[in-house]
């Protein structure tokens, strides 16, 4: 088998331009740079105050169909079309997610891209990069340290401590964590109690961080957080703790947009990375927002698949932010549909035409939802890789033509933005802005019904089923007066259902609906089909293990 390079291999080949450079040639100026070293700088969110009068560039959504555990390659591509756009003269710049430092020494592996798109310096990008995530435990940390301080000195707003919500929070794959007593040895060392760590990624605080708009809305957001509830079954919030404005103050400078570059020096914004389980999945609207001021194109990327991710971008932040995608890009793996065409992950080499064909209802549904349910231009970028065969990509190509959908075979991994010019085009073509995004559901209606909607508009499934608990959250919720927040589903990326083992398009099925948590700060409520897990672990060989730095400073071992 042929050798490849490895990411972090490729990705130090390539010389850097400096960051000042990269915002000129985008027409940012180079008063509102915050410097952070040569490479990276924060562009002052204010900014987008001063350009309010210039129009947005075209907005261009990346999903999948439903992902194998690998991931399909979202972030490759979508660094790689804005490259491809690029070359074909169009002014377009990346909106992406941070990544999480937890899964960089655990086993995915990074998220700036791979191959010959990725976002640079990687190394950076991955670890600590300019600090935002750091900030973000910090805020989120406070904020249990003041709730704990509270009980300590008195308990005045009666606080259950049994009931409480919020947890701490670190950028760590670390399950030691997931369940933890602390407050332990005696008066003078707080008070007992149950408690548990997040992942900073899962933390609300980051979901708010991605959805807020300006300073200002992120301190409204803080103080609308539900910490705990009190002995009267009354929400205690961040403003009863009047912990928003110290919150606010830690997060004021990462709330400003990172500016990298790709390999190709397209300019990249890199900020926010909320979970897509238990959070919206998707960069922040600061850099969504900056990205269509600054570029005629703003391409984005939302996690998982278009059932989830997709979902979640189109309903919560496009409908927050006032957005509305001018074409989506669904990207196709020819692994991912032979395993939706029942073959086992361990077969998925050899050529197999007719699994290809078996798996093709899967991204035929996600096609549907997205031309139908949210009423968008949508083209299929086949993500190709080194052992796909011409009959296996010819397969798909000849499908989506029978459908009329715009198909393009991506090969951005080994070719950076010259393996997607076709693919550039095409997005071009479609994007005319004359299509009006529509919703898989109305705020209005009552959460059970808004769940019915996602389940038939977007899962093709019958309903979703709520257990008894769930019902009776629904029912407190909507007293409570959060009844028409849009809903964050917290469901298996790997099928349509809430089942993971049911591949490919299934039909006729339930989604059982187990809790409804409100995120209030966030401004969603969160429906959990499963359990699921905001603190992951590290699986028996980490990553971290091969990872290195030699006596220069020179980084090894990150994929
Ligand atoms: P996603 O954003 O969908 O999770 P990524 O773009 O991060 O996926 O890609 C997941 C992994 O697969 C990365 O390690 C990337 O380098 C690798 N990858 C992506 N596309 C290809 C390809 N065409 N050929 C080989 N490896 C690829
Ligand atoms: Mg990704």
């Amino acid at each position: 088998m042929a050798s490849y390079l490895t990411d972090i291999e490729i990705a130090k080949q390539v010389e850097l331009e400096p960051i000042e450079k990269i915002a000129e040639s985008a027409d940012i100026d180079l008063d509102s740079l915050s410097l952070y070293g040569k490479y990276k700088a924060k562009v002052d969110a204010k900014q987008l105050d001063a350009l309010k009068a210039k129009p947005d560039g075209k907005l261009i959504l990346v999903t999948a169909i439903s992902p194998t555990p690998a991931g399909e390659g979202k972030t490759t591509t979508s660094v790689g079309l804005a490259d491809g756009l690029n070359k074909i003269g169009k002014k377009a710049i990346l909106a992406l997610r941070e990544p999480s430092l937890g899964p960089v020494f655990g086993m995915k592996g990074g998220a700036a891209g791979g191959g010959y798109a990725q976002v640079v310096p990687m190394e950076d990008i991955n670890l600590h990069f300019t600090g935002d995530f750091h900030a973000i435990s910090a805020a989120n940390n406070l904020l249990a340290a003041m709730l704990d301080n509270h009980i300590h000195h008195g308990n005045q707003l009666g606080i259950d401590a049994r009931r409480i919500t919020w947890k701490r929070a670190v950028d760590m794959n670390d399950r030691q964590l997931r369940h933890i007593v602390d407050g332990l040895n005696g008066r003078t060392n707080g008070v007992p109690r149950e408690d548990g760590f997040e992942i900073t990624v899962a933390s609300e605080i980051m979901a708010i961080f991605c959805l807020a708009q300006s300073l200002t809305d992120l301190k409204e957001r803080l103080g609308r957080i539900i910490v705990a509830y009190n002995f009267d079954n009354e929400p205690i919030t961040a403003h009863d703790l009047k912990a928003e404005g110290a919150m606010a103050a830690l997060l004021k400078d990462a709330l400003s947009p990172n500016l990298v570059q790709t390999l190709e020096r397209t300019p990249a914004f890199v900020h926010g990375g909320p979970f897509a389980n238990i959070a919206h999945g998707c960069n922040s609207v600061l850099a969504t927002k900056m990205a269509l001021k600054f570029g005629d194109y703003a391409v984005t990327e939302a996690g998982f698949g278009a059932d989830l991710g997709a979902e979640k971008f189109l309903d919560i932040k496009c409908r927050l932010a006032e957005l509305s995608p001018a074409a989506v890009v669904v990207v196709a793996t020819i692994r991912a549909l032979k395993m939706h065409g029942g073959v086992s992950k361990k077969e998925l080499e050899p050529e197999n035409v007719e699994a290809v064909l078996k798996g093709l209802p899967n991204l035929e549904r996600h096609l549907k939802t997205i031309q139908e349910t949210f009423n968008l231009p949508v083209v299929v970028a086949i993500n190709k890789f080194p052992l796909d065969t011409e009959a296996e990509l010819e397969a798909v190509r000849q499908a989506c033509e029978v459908r009329g959908v715009e198909v393009s075979v991506s090969d951005v991994w080994a070719n950076g933005g010259a393996g997607a010019v076709d693919l550039a085009e095409k997005v071009v073509k479609i994007a005319t802005n004359d299509q009006i995004l529509t919703h898989a559901y109305d705020l209005n209606l009552p959460i059970k019904d808004k769940l019915d909607q996602i389940v038939q508009n977007v899962y093709g499934g019958n309903n979703a089923a709520l257990t008894p608990a769930a019902r009776r959250e629904a029912k407190q919720l909507e007293a409570l007066g959060f009844g028409n927040l849009p809903i964050c589903m917290a469901k298996t990326q790997y099928s349509l259902s809430d089942n993971p083992k049911l591949l490919g398009a299934p039909e006729n099925f339930e989604v059982t609906i187990r809790s409804l948590k409100v995120s209030a700060g966030a401004g969603f409520i969160v429906a959990l089909t499963g359990d699921i897990m905001t603190m992951p672990g590290l699986p028996k060989v980490p990553s971290a293990e091969n990872i290195d730095v030699d006596a220069d400073g020179n980084i090894t071992g990150l994929f």
